[in-house]
């Protein structure tokens, strides 16, 4: 039963970012406009993340670790509209398999917070007062302490830092794509990056990529029927240098998918334009909106990788946006 609840667990929490990525959507799905993302020994003794959302009723806490448990869906056919970055309840019942992990929260109703502590199997073994405002503080304590193997991988210094990195990364594109959210992220007690709230994308933007790169920011936008497709973002200006803009975000192409940061080889592929001249450069920031209905985000256990219904009609649509932009171009 243990080994069964470790190994399931061990596939759909892999790493650092992993968790952080799957704490964050909880923080998010929760209506947070706050986020505090400390790492201690890069996330290896300890995740912290801070939120300042709904909070969890006293009534859900004994379930909220426990295998597919969700407050997100009440039937098979939410899962054809997904608003929710989470719908599958299985990230915090995996953390508990793979950490010691420790959840404070209170929510509007609540007079004070109430810090849980569960087991291995998500069940809540102590639980007493605290003195947390609204909202809810995952803590995840010594990572993989039962996987050895991976806590040693992952104790390697040079795939620590990577790790840092793509946790930074992966907190810009949800920066870029909620302007409204305020955070911090700390290493070791130091402050890694951290933006403030703003009030629409290009502030985000320029918040993310430095305010040098953001003036050479196009609006895009596109909307057709038939599929029905929403292309919004802000790409760079045709004859801007880009080999001028700050050296380590300049590379950085955020895509979205209704929201949710991806990875999309084939979006990809059509944003990395070849011009004319031989230069290759990134879209900065691109938001593909189609209905929740044509969209699988159930692929991966990280729902990194989407599946597109109308795969072709996308590429074709963000395709023309660039093509109206830059001209024809050969990829
Ligand atoms: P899912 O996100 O797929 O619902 P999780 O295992 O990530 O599953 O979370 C289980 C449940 O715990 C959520 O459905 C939600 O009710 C609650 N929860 C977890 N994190 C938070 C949070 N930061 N704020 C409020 N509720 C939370
Ligand atoms: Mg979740």
């Amino acid at each position: 039963q243990e080994t069964v609840r470790l190994l399931s667990s061990s596939q759909v929490i892999t790493s650092v970012l992993n968790v952080v990525k799957e704490l964050v959507e909880n923080s998010l799905d929760a209506g947070s406009s706050s986020l505090e993302v400390k790492l201690e020994n890069y996330g290896l003794d300890r995740i912290e993340v801070r939120d300042n959302g709904c909070g969890i009723k006293a009534a859900d806490a004994p379930v909220m670790a426990v295998k597919h448990y969700t407050s997100k869906i009440s039937c098979h056919e939410d899962l054809e509209c997904l608003e929710t970055y989470g719908f599958r309840g299985e990230a915090l019942a995996s953390i508990c398999a793979i950490s010691e992990v420790v959840v404070t929260t209170k929510t509007a109703e609540d007079d004070v917070s109430t810090q849980y502590t569960l087991d291995l199997s998500g069940h809540v073994i102590s639980q007493r007062p605290s003195h947390l405002g609204q909202g809810t503080t995952v803590c995840a304590l010594k990572l993989f302490k039962n996987l050895p193997v991976r806590r040693q991988y992952y104790s390697n210094s040079k795939k620590c830092k990577e790790e840092v990195k793509k946790v930074q990364d992966l907190l810009m594109a949800y920066a870029i794509i909620k302007p409204e959210l305020r955070i911090i992220f700390t290493h070791n007690k130091a402050m890694i990056w951290q933006k403030a709230r703003v009030s629409d994308h290009r502030t985000a933007l320029m918040a993310v990529l430095g305010a040098t790169s953001a003036a050479n920011l196009l609006p895009v936008q596109h909307r057709q029927e038939q599929p029905e497709i929403s292309i919004e973002g802000y790409f760079p200006k045709p004859n801007s240098d880009l080999n001028s803009t700050s050296s380590n975000s300049s590379d950085k192409t955020f895509i979205f998918v209704n929201g949710r940061p991806v990875h999309h080889r084939d979006i990809l592929k059509v944003c990395l334009i070849k011009q004319k001249s031989g230069r290759r450069f990134p879209i900065l920031m691109m938001n593909v909106i189609v209905p929740a209905s044509s969209v699988d985000v159930n692929l991966t256990p990280d729902k990194t990788q989407v599946m597109l219904q109308d795969k072709d009609a996308v590429l074709l649509a963000v395709e023309s946006v660039l093509i109206s932009l830059y001209g024809s171009y050969s990829i």
